[in-house]
């Protein structure tokens, strides 16, 4: 689309200026958590709204739903009845993780999609009693919201590096350079909102930046 650096006049979309609470929140490009990539991503969801409300079916990206209000709501729906991917899932990681943990013996978790990071404290903690756990990079597009998540964290887990990045899983992204062996991990069944060439690039990415030891 050729679009340029400087922001289209994004604000006039009526997608998302009903849900902007100060209308600029998209504006900010430095400062924050680095590295920040939402600037991209702002000239990916031009061309994505395009392309997407253009289409028969008309499709977004569920990562559009995703902003500070949009992580809010989700935290509410896990609490829903109806929703049990949740529950399934921390039951799932309860009675697993002390395997998990012995198998893989990370140093450091890297997690895709975090969100509230509430489920990823029983990964924390079981690495914690095995001895390591130096490092958690919580990737998420949510900004306000991963940042949020990473105060509490740090708060609970002083011993732990917290280091959210703020990043598309969808598009390339470097991780920081962690203590290995890393545990990679995404939870919350977040792979399935994705086509399948998505999901198979995300993978491919992620399995490149591993390292022998890593696991996912
Ligand atoms: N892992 C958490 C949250 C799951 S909801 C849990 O299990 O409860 C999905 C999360 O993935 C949200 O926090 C959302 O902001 C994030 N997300 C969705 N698409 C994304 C993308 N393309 N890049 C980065 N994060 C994304």
């Amino acid at each position: 689309l050729g679009l340029p650096d400087q922001a289209p006049n994004f604000q006039r979309l009526p997608l998302r200026t009903g849900r902007m609470k100060n209308g600029n929140r998209f504006s900010v490009v430095v400062g924050g958590t680095p590295p920040y990539t939402v600037h991209r991503s702002r000239q990916q969801m031009v061309r994505d709204v395009r392309e997407g409300l253009t289409k028969s079916p008309k499709q977004l990206s569920p990562k559009y739903f995703y902003d500070e209000r949009g992580s809010e709501l989700f935290e509410e729906i896990t609490q829903l009845p109806e929703y049990y991917l949740t529950r399934a899932e921390r039951m799932l990681l309860e009675r697993r993780i002390s395997e998990i943990i012995a198998a893989v013996r990370p140093c450091s978790l890297v997690e895709l999609g975090a969100g509230s990071a509430t489920k990823t404290r029983i990964i924390l903690d079981e690495m914690r009693s095995n001895g390591c756990a130096e490092c958690y990079v919580p990737v998420d597009v949510s900004k306000e919201f991963l940042e949020a998540a990473a105060v509490q964290l740090r708060a609970d887990y002083v011993d732990v590096q917290v280091m959210p990045l703020v990043s598309d899983i969808t598009e390339p992204f470097a991780l920081p350079p962690v203590a290995s062996p890393t545990l990679v991990a995404f939870l919350g069944s977040t792979i399935g909102n994705f086509q399948r060439e998505e999901a198979v690039r995300l993978l491919s990415h992620i399995a490149d930046e591993m390292g022998p030891s890593d696991r996912f």
